[in-house]
Order: structure tokens, then C-alpha cells, then sequence
């Protein structure tokens, strides 16, 4: 090789060792842009299992969180499986909230096969007193834990300053704006509970008869009501022949007008207790998760409970005269 080649090659050499590195320090500026950009103006990633969890997070949240929501419209909530994108969706979150271990067995499992270093798990029934479903001849501590904690509106304000805490400890520079949106939306509630307290102070009867599952616990023991249901804590065992007979009887001597009934479960059991006693059927939504057409036409946690103290008024004979 001539010496005239060699500087030749040396030349080219050098060349495309500076245009190397030029194209290293471009790119790697171009990304440190997009990085800076994103983490500037990106909203909290927030999976929720519940649909009360989906709307309180949203009205925390507001404009500063995506929301999403693991059940899918329509399903019943406690034969629930999570699919493959609600996993890598949780993967990618900040936040990840569920009821608890009672109500979602599934997310326990979740939480410890997913490898997300930054996720921040918020259990809803932190902080949160649960009931038993007492049979009668049962003590407490050998019967299962009551999971349905949003029918109880203290509780519910208990959850929604949990998910602030986890907004702000996530998002401190919005601390202030999360804390404001959970105290304004804990003042509604206020007012729902005030509403049930006197509404059903005025109800003649203070028998809940559901033809679902036993999900209004927290709610009658709230308002001193007392609640026979024909399924358990879960929707999935059909009541006995004997349960059936039990509840018939029920309507019968206590006289009862109206039986309520659920949608997701079964209404077999309502149609026939009322087919049985000619008490009509109401219609009483646990609201843990809503039909695509509610969530649609923006159904929220608060006006299925207002739709729910209605038929409770109905069902229960609502007169100011019986005030009590
Ligand atoms: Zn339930």
C-alpha cells in the first residue's frame, strides 16, 4: 500500500469517527427532548378495579390522571379474570387501586407476578372497619368478610382520601389541586348520606328483601335497616330450596310489597319470589360495575345511589307521616 492510500484511509477513518459521534449526540438529544416532554406534561396512570374506584379516582384525578378501569361494562364483578392488557396496562401505571382482598382475590395474584418498581398499590379498605355476613347460629369470626365497603358512605369518603394521599404522594406538585377535588367530592357524599338518614327515617318498613347477593350489608346496617338476602356474599351459589321457602315466608308475614332485585346476577329468583307472593319487583344496583349504555350516557357513583334511594323509597313505603 502507498503512503498517498494509507493517509487516504486514515482520513476516511477519522471522518467516520466524527460523524459517529455527531449522530450519537443528535440522537441522544432528540431523546433527552422527548423524556423532559413527556415527564412534563404526563398524567398519572391510574388502573382501578371497581367502578366507585374508577369515579372516585376521576373526580380526584380530574384533568391531571387517566383513568381506567379494569372491569369491563357490564360484568359481574366477583367471577371476574383479568386479561392480558389489564396486565401490561398495570404494569405501565403509577397507581393501582383495588377494594381488597376480599373482593378481589385476583389482584393479590396480579400484584406479585407483575414486576413494576414504580407502581403505588392503594388498598380502598385500608383504614376501613369490615363486617361479617352473621347468619343467624354463627358467630362472627367464622363467617366471611363482608367486601361490598363502598355501600357505606363513610367508607367511601375513608377511599377517596386514600386515593388522594397516593395522587399527591405521586404527583406533589398538584398536592393541593387532589386535596380540594376529594374534599368537594367527600361534601357530596355528605349530603347523599343525610339524604338516606332522613329518607329512610320516614319508611314505614325497614326490611331490605334482595333476590341477589348479599351485597347491601353496609348499607342497612348504616341506616338501621334490616337486610335477608337469597344469595351470599357472592352471586355464584343459587340459593336451597329451603333459603327460597325461608324468603316467601318472610314476604309473607312481614307483609312485604316489594322485592328488590339485581341485574348482573340472577333475576330467575326475583321473577319467581314474585310470581310466589305478588310483591313487585325494584330494582337496587350494588354499583360495582355499570351496563356500557350507563357508563355511556355518564352514569356516576352518586346518581346510582340517588337512583337507588328512590326505589328504596318506593320499596320500603316512604311516608312523612311514619317518621320515626
Ligand atoms: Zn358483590
Amino acid at each position: 500500500m502507498s503512503k498517498k492510500s494509507r493517509i487516504l484511509i486514515y482520513i476516511i477513518f477519522v471522518v467516520l469517527i466524527f460523524i459517529g459521534f455527531l449522530v450519537f449526540f443528535i440522537i441522544k438529544n432528540q431523546i433527552g427532548t422527548d423524556n423532559n416532554a413527556a415527564s412534563e406534561n404526563k398524567k398519572l396512570q391510574v388502573a382501578t378495579t371497581l367502578f366507585p374506584l374508577y369515579d372516585f379516582a376521576k373526580n380526584i384525578g380530574q384533568d391531571k390522571a387517566d383513568v381506567f378501569l379494569i372491569l369491563p361494562p357490564g360484568v359481574e364483578p366477583h367471577s371476574f379474570d383479568p386479561k392480558p392488557g389489564d396486565l401490561i396496562f398495570i404494569n405501565n401505571a403509577d397507581i393501582f387501586i383495588y377494594t381488597g382482598k376480599f373482593m378481589e382475590p385476583w389482584a393479590e395474584d396480579i400484584l406479585g407476578s407483575i414486576k413494576n418498581e414504580n407502581l403505588l398499590v392503594v388498598d380502598a379498605s385500608g383504614g376501613i372497619n369490615l363486617i361479617s355476613l352473621v347468619a343467624e347460629g354463627q358467630s362472627e369470626n367464622t363467617t366471611p368478610i363482608d367486601p361490598h365497603i363502598w355501600l357505606d358512605f363513610d367508607n367511601d369518603k375513608t377511599i377517596v382520601d386514600s386515593i388522594a394521599t397516593a395522587f399527591a404522594e405521586k404527583d406533589p406538585k398538584n398536592k393541593s389541586f387532589y386535596e380540594k377535588n376529594a374534599k368537594e367530592y367527600k361534601m357530596k357524599l355528605a349530603e347523599l348520606d343525610e339524604k338516606y338518614a332522613s329518607s329512610l327515617s320516614y319508611c314505614k318498613s325497614k326490611k331490605i328483601i334482595y333476590a341477589g347477593h348479599y351485597a347491601f350489608g353496609y348499607l342497612a346496617k348504616r341506616y338501621g335497616l334490616e337486610y335477608i338476602a337469597a344469595q351470599g356474599i357472592s352471586p355464584d351459589a343459587e340459593p336451597t330450596i329451603n333459603d327460597l321457602i325461608n324468603l316467601v315466608n318472610q314476604i309473607e308475614s312481614s307483609n312485604i310489597k316489594y322485592v328488590f332485585y339485581e341485574e348482573l346476577a340472577s333475576p330467575k329468583i326475583a321473577e319467581m319470589l314474585s310470581k310466589e307472593t305478588g310483591a313487585k319487583l325494584l330494582f337496587l344496583n350494588p354499583a360495582a360495575n355499570i351496563s356500557k349504555e350507563q357508563l355511556e350516557s355518564g352514569a356516576t357513583f352518586i346518581s346510582i345511589m340517588e337512583s337507588n334511594l328512590k326505589n328504596l323509597k318506593i320499596g320500603l313505603e316512604y311516608n312523612k307521616e311514619y317518621n320515626q
